[in-house]
């Protein structure tokens, strides 16, 4: 049953609406996420692969080293749910079997094209797979496919045990897109020496710094002057 490839858990996965709501002040800040959250969960106990799990829908897999060694630990991270900005109820992916560079249509929005002129990336996939929404929502890619990869990566480690390998941490958590991705984090419990967070990105490319997005809201009450005075009062020297 859980036999699937990489596309298989990503095509199921971007079913689930797991659409982040930057108003909510709850953990996570949509109940839908934990739908996902048991989803995976279901396929982390049929892989026999321990895990713990939070009030917010986090999932921490704990994976053993097979090789007697101790080796640091590494984790490896997604996030479940997806951007407010676009819709994800109903997704519909539609697989574009061995891309050749043509324009890419959604069904959904007539407007709405992929064009290789425009995307050039686009014709670095030629003869790959490529997944699209059907034009009414997001698809969820962000960071759907993270986990898809990191769940096959699981697969394949607990199905081939020849394979050595150190402990291996996996982390899965919620509202990543609206700044809240990692408030309920238990590193103690999380217990990894170093890790990485698969989202985003062409293949092969490893990002080691990032910038900080946090919002702010200035709410400022006074007298507004008049646009002359601002100007005069910016001719004067700072002291
Ligand atoms: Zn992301």
């Amino acid at each position: 049953m859980y036999n699937y490839t990489v596309k298989d858990r990503f095509l199921k996965y971007v079913t689930f609406d797991t659409q982040a709501d930057p108003e909510s002040k709850t953990y996570p800040s949509s109940m839908n996420q934990l739908e996902l959250s048991k989803h995976i969960q279901g396929e982390l106990a049929a892989l026999g692969i321990k895990y713990e799990t939070n009030e917010a829908g986090y999932i921490y897999g704990f994976i053993p080293s097979n090789t007697g060694n101790s080796h640091e630990k590494v984790c490896f991270c997604a996030h479940m749910d997806t951007a407010p900005d676009a819709s994800g109820t109903d997704v519909k992916p539609r697989v574009h079997h061995d891309y050749q560079g043509q324009v890419i249509d959604y069904p959904d929005d007539v407007n709405l094209k992929l064009d290789p002129q425009k995307h050039s990336y686009l014709m670095k996939k030629i003869g790959d797979d490529i997944i699209t929404a059907s034009g009414l929502t997001l698809l969820g890619s962000d960071d759907k496919s993270g986990i898809a990869i990191i769940m096959d990566m699981a697969t394949q480690i607990v199905n081939n045990p020849e394979i050595p390998h150190g402990e291996i941490r996996l982390l899965f958590t919620t509202d990543e897109e609206v700044g809240k991705g990692v408030d309920k984090v238990d590193l103690e419990l999380l217990d990894a020496d170093f890790g990485y967070t698969l989202d985003g990105a062409e293949l092969g490319k490893i990002e080691y710094e990032n910038f900080s997005a946090n919002g702010a809201t200035l709410e400022i009450k006074g007298v507004s002057a008049t646009l002359v005075v601002q100007k005069e009062s910016c001719k004067m020297p700072l002291k």
